[in-house]
């Protein structure tokens, strides 16, 4: 990672100077199995639909800041009133105005990591102290006790459903717990909820739990991550407050109008979501018949990804990337994720591919 020139880390706030700078390298694969998108475009009908809201959808005007149409489309899907919604510029957008509305010096972040970067990134950026509770080294599951003790003190606490990377879900029982006992907001950030077999939607426990924030995002299922549109569902006290901080215009006409369009047709996008699903099953099984001839662990996940450990993981990503084209997520780095992949849920043929490659890998990188 490269740091920040002198220069502005003299000028930036002092608590950014140990930024990392972005490193835009990006090398085009064949096949990319790394960001958790959607392997599938959005079905033909509904794409057929969404161009032509699209040609007719006028740019010269600003954007309705509160995508009233949309966050309508949204609240009689998700049974829940308008007033509960306020749409962003992708979860990540939303995700940072929590942070900048309910974070800060004074208030405190409860996470539990490995889960998904951005929950530390922003509250680095809002200055808001953090708390790691630690899942099992082994299961990858969150200390249920050792969560609820720290969400007693805490003012947010943020638990991912299922979680990226680790694909587990968190039970009602849990979410119920950590809402009664915390004295601030709970978000359940709920991005992967639509792959998840026999998914309860969580909206129901907003009506007994007013400081539930619940997250999800058009980027997965909806497989419209390039338009870039999340939505948060919550109480309306808590939605006036991220309305009021959020950039005014950051969801623009054209993603809007396309959001619409997809919401509406939710129907159309069921049979790639079944699919998704059944390809994990078998990618899972794959993997772990793989790994019982090595010393690998595939953990079972309810996202639109598999989480995998093999020795040489980071080999095996380059190799994967260099002699296959085949791009996966390396984060081996990260705490408690030792020589751990992730790998996205691909079409058919793209996991079989995979399935070749990791085959020859593991087997190869278990001779080093
Ligand atoms: N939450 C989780 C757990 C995610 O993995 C992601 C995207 N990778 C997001 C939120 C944000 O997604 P987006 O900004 O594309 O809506």
């Amino acid at each position: 990672m490269t740091q920040l020139s002198p220069r502005v880390q003299h000028l930036v706030q002092p608590h950014l100077t140990q930024l990392d700078v972005y490193d835009p390298s990006f090398t085009p694969t064949r096949i990319n199995l790394s960001a958790n998108e959607n392997t599938y475009d959005v079905p033909p009908r509904t794409r057929t639909a969404i161009n032509e809201v699209l040609i007719a959808t006028p740019t010269n005007r600003y954007p309705d800041p509160l995508s009233t149409k949309l966050r309508d489309e949204l609240a009689s899907w998700r049974h829940v009133s308008c007033d509960e919604i306020v749409v962003g510029n992708g979860g990540d957008e939303l995700l940072y105005n929590v942070l900048l509305a309910f974070g800060g010096p004074q208030s405190s972040l409860v996470i539990c990591p490995p889960t998904f970067a951005e929950y530390a990134f922003f509250a680095a950026l809002t200055k808001t102290p953090l708390t790691a509770v630690a899942r099992d080294k082994t299961t990858l599951l969150p200390d249920s006790e050792a969560l609820v003790r720290a969400a007693s003190q805490a003012r947010l606490v943020v638990l991912t459903s299922p979680n990226n990377p680790t694909g587990d879900c968190a039970s009602p029982e849990l979410i119920e717990r950590l809402c009664d006992t915390c004295p601030g907001l709970v978000l359940v950030d709920a991005a992967y909820s639509e792959f998840v077999q026999n998914d309860e939607p969580l909206e129901t426990l907003l009506a007994t739990h007013d400081n539930l924030l619940i997250l999800h995002t058009l980027s997965k299922a909806f497989a419209l991550a390039g338009a870039r549109c999340g939505y948060l569902i919550a109480a309306p006290d808590i939605i006036e407050v991220l309305v009021s901080v959020r950039q005014l215009y950051s969801v623009n006409v054209l993603t809007q109008a396309a959001a619409c369009v997809a919401v509406q047709a939710r129907q159309d996008f069921e049979p790639t979501v079944a699919q998704i699903i059944a390809e994990r099953t078998r990618l899972y099984d794959a993997l772990t018949n793989l790994c019982a001839h090595s010393t690998g662990t595939v953990w079972p996940s309810e996202g639109n990804f598999l989480l995998i450990c093999v020795a040489g993981a980071s080999r095996i990503r380059t190799r994967l990337r260099n002699e296959y084209s085949i791009l996966v997520r390396d984060v081996s780095a990260t705490p408690g994720l030792a020589d751990c992949l992730r790998i996205t849920i691909g079409t058919p043929e793209e996991n079989d591919c995979v399935l070749r490659a990791l085959a020859t890998l593991i087997e190869e990188e278990s001779h080093e």
